[in-house]
């Protein structure tokens, strides 16, 4: 008998995650330096212990807030996420890129990049990404049948000449008419740390524009800003709403890093030609947004709770990473480097050619009978037919694991590669 399953029923493959989530459960006792999850003693338990009992201790409200809300999102919390990114950028109250018209809330920023991709692709279609990139993301582009063409970084963001060279490429085969957007995480980047200067995106958008005759439609740039609210060293780098002399942005961030995972409220500021069709789509995905829980953010943001809540966190985090770093000092081979993040959570790792890093590898192998688990970098690489993907590198994160997690981790990673 056939399968039942729909074309994307049977294409999509298991993401990664879930073999490494498996890979963890099986050995208990195992430290993971792999789970992009945030800080647990860092979480905003009393924040959200007040937040809730203000909100159901008034019957108005709290019925309000048990009660389904809209599909774009409760309007107190859209005007406040647009004012908080107008902020970070130093933007006008009145510039038109950060009205809360345009912005929709999300379940997780998560969500915000599936609809988006689900608005602008169809299988077949053709999006350039980092190299490497979020590699959750690189599941929702193999899922929908998406043709991936990476493109190479620096240490302030991707290579505008690649960029260019692979425009001028998809240009000569014709499937420049395929390309719909180039996707980047612009800020303390999942998996590299890596931060794009405000002159890469302008760059980027000015030669995306260049390209646009021969596409015959408008080619976005997606800046996912998942990690712009946990910067602890280096200047405030602009989005690329700031850049942008076309309106060609689409701009996601979302409140899971600076607040909590646990509540998974995203959003984005779209195009205006753009906003009415996710709007649709999310509407037919779940018609909105968990209301409570977009009420404690409301709340939280409104009561300034949000705001000291995130300064804290970023102590915290510029803490771990400095206890990552002198672990990785003291205890990895010489040979093996890293480069060092000025926000976010993680630290990409390069190992000497010779010493492969992938799941099948002896170093993985070793690392897990060590009792210590890491993201292979390999799984952060999109499948270009153009390159091999590089396979000795690897991302570890301080997110999650303890000080002391982290310093013994590193110890029995360091023993591993050694
Ligand atoms: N973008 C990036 C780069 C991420 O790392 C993550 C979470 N790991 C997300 C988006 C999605 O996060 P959420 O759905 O919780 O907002």
């Amino acid at each position: 008998m056939n399968s039942a399953l729909s074309i994307l029923g049977q294409r999509t493959k298991e993401p990664p995650i879930s073999w490494l989530m498996k890979t963890a459960l099986e050995h208990p006792g195992i430290i993971s330096l792999a789970a992009g999850f945030t800080d647990n003693p860092s979480l905003p338990l009393q924040e959200a212990r007040e937040v809730l009992a203000e909100i159901l201790s008034n019957p108005q409200r709290g019925q309000a807030a048990l009660q389904y809300g809209s599909t774009a999102g409760d309007p107190e919390l859209r005007a406040a996420t647009a004012a908080l990114i107008r902020a970070a950028d130093g933007a006008a109250a009145t510039d038109a890129r950060y009205q809360p018209d345009r912005l929709l809330l999300t379940h997780g920023s998560q969500q915000f990049l599936y609809l988006v991709t689900e608005a602008l692709c169809d299988s077949g279609d053709v999006v350039l990404v980092e190299d490497p990139t979020y590699f959750v993301y690189l599941g929702i582009a193999q899922s929908h049948g998406l043709r991936c063409r990476a493109i190479q970084m620096e240490p302030d963001g991707i290579r505008l000449k690649h960029l260019e060279t692979v425009l001028d490429d998809l240009k000569h085969t014709g499937a420049i008419k395929r390309l719909k957007f180039l996707y980047l995480v612009s800020y303390y980047q999942n998996p590299t740390g890596t931060t794009t200067s405000l002159a890469k995106k302008a760059g980027a958008l000015e030669l995306l524009r260049r390209y646009e005759k021969a596409a015959g439609h408008p080619i976005y740039l997606l800046e996912d800003a998942a990690y712009r609210g946990l910067r602890f060293a280096g200047p405030e780098v602009p989005s690329a709403l700031t850049a942008a002399k076309t309106a060609r942005v689409i701009y996601t961030s979302t409140y899971s890093k600076p607040f909590a995972t646990g509540i998974r409220v995203g959003y984005g500021l779209l195009p205006p030609e753009l906003v009415a069709p996710v709007l649709r789509i999310k509407g037919n995905h779940d018609f909105g947004t968990a209301h409570l829980l977009q009420k404690v953010l409301a709340d939280a943001v409104r009561s300034g709770r949000y705001a000291r809540h995130l300064a804290a966190l970023r102590i915290r985090y510029a803490a771990k990473a400095a206890v990552m770093k002198q672990a990785l000092e003291r205890h990895f081979p010489t040979g093996v480097a890293w480069d060092e993040p000025q926000g976010g959570m993680y630290f990409w790792v390069r190992t000497p050619k010779q010493l492969r890093t992938g799941p099948n590898s002896k170093l993985f192998k070793r690392a897990v009978a060590e009792n210590v688990l890491y993201v292979p970098g390999v799984f952060c690489h999109a499948d270009d037919p153009i390159r091999k993907k590089p396979d000795h590198t690897l991302r570890l994160s301080f997110g999650s694991a303890s000080e002391a997690d982290i310093q013994t981790g590193i110890e029995r990673l360091g023993r591993a590669m050694a």
